[in-house]
């Protein structure tokens, strides 16, 4: 989840400093950020993780499963 997110607001800022290219698919930029985002989402969305963990802490579980 924390990676996901990191590549998120990375890809993003590299498609900000690419300006217009950033978001043109003739440049790999706008991938970058697709496939970022699909990290988020597949697997369970991070929203859906962030409920898993903090569910551990009530369960008393240190580890999560
Ligand atoms: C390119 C791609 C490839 C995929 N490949 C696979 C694959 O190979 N195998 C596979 O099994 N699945 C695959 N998926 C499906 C993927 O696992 C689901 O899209 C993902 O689990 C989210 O489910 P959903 O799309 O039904 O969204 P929904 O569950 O409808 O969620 C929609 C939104 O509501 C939020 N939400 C839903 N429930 C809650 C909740 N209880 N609390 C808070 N927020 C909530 C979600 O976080 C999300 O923002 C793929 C999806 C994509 C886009």
């Amino acid at each position: 989840m924390f990676a996901s997110e990191v590549a998120i607001k990375n890809s993003l800022e590299a498609m900000r400093i690419h300006g217009g290219h950033g978001y043109s698919e003739e440049f790999g930029v706008e991938r970058l950020y697709r496939d970022a985002v699909l990290m988020s989402i597949g697997e369970g969305t991070n929203d859906i993780l962030r409920t898993i963990i903090a569910k551990q802490p009530i369960m008393g579980k240190r580890k999560i499963a």
